[in-house]
């Protein structure tokens, strides 16, 4: 089967480091438990413009490198890498394949058969939506966290994995949806 995987929030832990780098900017002390949704404008109270200097400016000091791994992320991959073909789909720009695939290749080296950013600079809107891209690629199953891409899986016939998060505890799981709270959970319906 093809698994499409989506990286933040799934297999890297970014917003709760993001928040640390607007916390110690601005002297706040925002948690990652209090997001009730993906959009990160909304937890700074400022638009979006602003939102994305600051993720550049985090992106500029080299933390996207160094962001903590989901945990059981590495184990859960190794277990489903030899049966099926990986596919990461992330809305990240083309602009930060460097700091990706180095730690991609740190932390999963060479267990993913491709990569599709879908956008190409941090400002830029997305050049084609993950559901478009899953639809290109026929995968059998999606793995992701954020609203936003969640909805325009709504009756289709890839299976979503809905990794649990609180900016996500409102999305309905319905009909080709499955909500999942760790990588162990996403082995078992994988390989069942
Ligand atoms: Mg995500």
């Amino acid at each position: 089967m093809t698994i499409a995987i989506d990286i933040d929030e799934v297999l890297s832990e970014l917003l709760s480091k993001v928040l640390e780098h607007y916390n110690s900017l601005y002297n706040t002390n925002l948690t990652q438990d209090k997001c009730l949704s993906y959009r990160w404008q909304e937890h700074f109270g400022i638009d979006l413009r602003r939102t994305l200097d600051i993720y550049q400016d985090f992106i500029n000091s080299g933390k996207l490198k160094e962001l903590a791994v989901v945990p059981g992320a590495v184990e859960g991959i190794k277990k489903i890498r030899d049966k099926h073909k990986l596919v990461i789909v992330t809305s990240r720009g083309a602009c930060l394949k460097n700091d990706t695939e180095y730690w991609l290749d740190k932390h999963f080296p060479n267990y993913f058969n491709d990569i599709h950013y879908l956008r190409e600079g941090l400002y830029d809107s997305m050049k084609k939506s993950k559901f478009q891209t899953c639809q290109e690629i026929n995968s059998d199953f999606f793995i992701e966290d954020d609203v936003d891409h969640l909805n325009e899986f709504r009756d289709n016939k890839t299976k979503v994995l809905v990794y649990d998060h609180p900016w996500n505890q409102s999305f309905e799981t319905t009909d080709n949806f499955s909500r999942v709270h760790s990588w162990a959970q996403i082995v078992n319906i994988i390989n069942s």
